[in-house]
């Protein structure tokens, strides 16, 4: 089998792994994204983004499109059905929006390919193997390859944790348009919660929560059913947006990851010129719903600090310099890689820190532990959803 050589290889190609393709293109360096899913597909149904999420799609040239195809969200409406409470917050900013999981045909992609990627110690490249059987060289290569990435495996951080939590996603059509306004409506009842997100005028996108039994689900339409026999303690509004949903739109999650705050503090993200984003370097909870955000983010910061080393945009390989030219650039690259995890770790802790108090806090059964976390999410502006005033800065 021939092998090939490239500068940058990205493993995955969801959002993180297509976005950060993108702002590297932007910065004239070319990469190539290895994808092992065959077809496109929409997994998640649909994510938020918040304003500082907005900033990096800004960053990336994608933002005026998508800001076309979805509504704002103006406040977020909670609700506590036991306690009979509720609240209305404003946005915190007017750029903070809903939006549909951009499609992959938003970014420009040099090449997909299925793929299964195994690290094997070729030094002084890094080997991937794919599934055919070739073996693909890189200096660099990036991780973007979701909570069980093989990358960050490589870089030995330890597998994510899954939460006690079986999560049921779906879109919900009003052709004659919802009553909803433009409100994120959090509601929590006894043991269950439901969140609902208008998309457009006659779009509703909506969560239904609830703890999983210790037994657990294998069987996606068992904890469907399990998680629906909630809706009989739901106001009817909600009962029957879940009930009318497009069957074909919806998923019920059996295992949501997430890898712990101290793993994010402490967790090893580089090695020499290997390194991850997205959510192979910090899956979280979907609590704040930054997870989507968060991995732009890093997109940003890494091309800006990346493109430093390679200030004419191209990175040496053998058959385009010298070897020693290559193990200076691959030292410089190095350098700038360790600049973006030290940008990064300190605002991926306070964000995976804030959405895993926030999922103790749900499961909670001491007084003590209670009151903790909600002084920590005091302090962490949790309320005001402090995390979406961040700004990642320019590409
Ligand atoms: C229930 C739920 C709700 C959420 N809500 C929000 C929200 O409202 N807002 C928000 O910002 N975020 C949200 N998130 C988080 C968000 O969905 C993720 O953070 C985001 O999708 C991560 O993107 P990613 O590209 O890093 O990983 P992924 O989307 O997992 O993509 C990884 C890609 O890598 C590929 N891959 C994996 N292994 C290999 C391999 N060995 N070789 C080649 N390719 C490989 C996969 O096929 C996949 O395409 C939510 C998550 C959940 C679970």
């Amino acid at each position: 089998m021939e092998e090939e050589v490239h500068g940058i290889v990205i493993v995955g190609g969801g959002i993180c792994g297509l976005a950060t393709a993108l702002a590297l293109h932007r910065k004239g360096i070319s990469s190539l994204v290895l994808e092992k899913s065959e077809t496109l597909r929409t997994d998640g149904v649909a994510i938020g983004v918040h304003a500082n999420g907005w900033r990096a799609l800004d960053q990336l040239g994608l933002a005026t499109e998508l800001r076309e195809t979805a509504n704002i969200i103006t406040g977020y409406h909670n609700v506590w059905q036991q306690q009979s409470k509720s609240t209305i917050i404003p946005a915190r900013h007017w750029r903070g929006a809903y939006q549909q999981e951009p499609s992959a045909s938003a970014v420009t992609l040099q090449q997909l390919w299925q793929t299964l990627i195994l690290m094997a110690a070729t030094a002084p490249f890094l080997g991937v193997r794919t599934m055919d059987g070739s073996t693909i060289k890189a200096n660099v290569l990036i991780g973007c390859d979701g909570a069980n990435s093989v990358v960050a495996k490589y870089l030995g951080l330890g597998s994510p944790s899954h939460l006690p939590l079986l999560i049921m996603l779906g879109l919900t059509s009003y052709p004659h348009g919802h009553p909803f306004g433009t409100q994120f409506l959090r509601f929590a009842g006894n043991g269950f919660a439901v969140g609902r997100l208008p998309v457009t005028e006659n779009l509703v996108h909506f969560f239904v929560s609830r703890p999983s039994p210790a037994t657990g689900f294998t069987d996606e339409s068992a904890a469907r059913e399990y998680v629906l026999e909630k809706l009989q303690d739901c106001p009817d509004e909600i009962a029957d947006m879940v009930r009318r949903c497009d069957a074909a739109e919806t998923k019920t999650l059996t295992k949501v990851w997430y890898r712990s705050p101290w793993q994010v503090l402490l967790g090893r993200f580089q090695r020499g010129t290997v390194t991850v984003a997205g959510d192979a370097m910090h899956v979280m909870g979907p609590y704040i719903g930054q997870g989507g955000s968060a991995s732009l983010e890093d997109t940003v910061v890494l091309a800006r600090t990346l493109s430093r080393s390679v200030p004419d945009g191209v990175v040496v390989v053998d058959g385009n310099g010298s070897t020693r030219s290559r193990e200076l650039q691959d030292k410089k690259i190095s350098v700038a890689l360790g600049e973006y995890v030290r940008e990064r770790r300190a605002r991926l802790f306070m964000l995976s820190l804030e959405s895993y108090v926030i999922g103790t806090l749900r499961i909670a059964k001491s007084l003590l532990k209670k009151l903790a976390c909600v002084a920590m999410l005091t302090l962490l502006g949790s309320e005001s959803r402090r995390h979406a005033n961040y700004n990642c800065g320019p590409l």
